[in-house]
């Protein structure tokens, strides 16, 4: 005789770049082990790549999670792990030291509890992804949000500065470009053009467009304290995965 199956009870969320909302499962012992073995590698690529992973084996209506934007996939983990280990993480808080620190010398380290159901995907005011380059022609860049593939890609390319990540980065991100009569798809233009077009941008053009992964949406939440040993007000903003549980 077979043993019985268990049955995971059933959530729901909304996705925060397109509202449309997903049906979940916790992830279980088996996707548990996934991400123990990912952490213990200390590779953030296999991390992306079993976040990814679990996110997929949990999701029952169809999403793929290596093409949703990385905010939209860590917004689902957090959700994930918030129904499969517990609703809350503790935190504990001491105020920056050196440049950052607002307050006199204190070692002070207060204990704080954050409910991670509070926490959401934040949009910044001014954000847009559709740049303007240049009024006159109208030419501008119409971008994509990154997703985790391109995130693994990233961390592949390890000899590489600065900027030519971010230049990599924003070539990854055109959905097209576009000028006041044309649109040019990406599709028909070779790495070599695209890189071409943005070398040849201004100063301020590129910054435009770096601008934009600044300023999209990211799981983030801001946490004001008090300090128990000096009294004192600070507070600090979470951003990402890793600022919540450390991977
Ligand atoms: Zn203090």
């Amino acid at each position: 005789m077979a043993l019985p199956k268990i049955n995971s009870p059933i959530f729901e969320l909304t996705l925060p770049s397109t509202g449309q909302s997903v049906k979940y499962r916790p992830f279980l012992v088996k996707e548990q082990k996934i991400l123990l073995l990912a952490m213990e590698s200390d590779d953030q690529k296999a991390v992306l790549t079993a976040i990814k992973q679990i996110v997929n084996n949990c999701a029952i209506d169809e999403i793929d999670s290596s093409k949703i934007p990385t905010f939209d996939l860590e917004y689902f983990f957090m959700r994930l792990r918030s129904k499969s280990i517990g609703e809350t993480i503790d935190l504990k808080l001491r105020h920056p030291t050196g440049m950052n620190s607002k307050v006199e010398e204190c070692d002070g380290i207060t204990d704080s509890t954050l409910n991670l159901l509070e926490v959401e995907v934040i949009k910044s005011d001014g954000h847009t992804d559709k740049i303007v380059l240049d009024d006159e022609t109208g030419i501008g860049i119409k971008l994509k949000y990154p997703n985790v593939n391109m995130a693994i890609d990233a961390g592949n390319s390890e000899n590489k500065n600065q900027m030519d990540l971010a230049t990599d980065a924003i070539i990854a991100s055109i959905e097209y470009i576009f000028d006041k009569e044309n649109v040019y798809k990406k599709e028909d233009y070779t790495k070599k053009e695209l890189l071409e077009f943005i070398e040849n941008l201004s100063q301020e053009q590129y910054l435009k467009l770096t601008k934009f992964f600044e300023l999209m949406p990211k799981l983030k939440h801001k946490v004001e304290w008090t300090c128990k040993k000096c009294g004192c007000r600070d507070e600090i903003t979470m951003e990402g995965l890793q600022s919540f549980f450390g991977f």
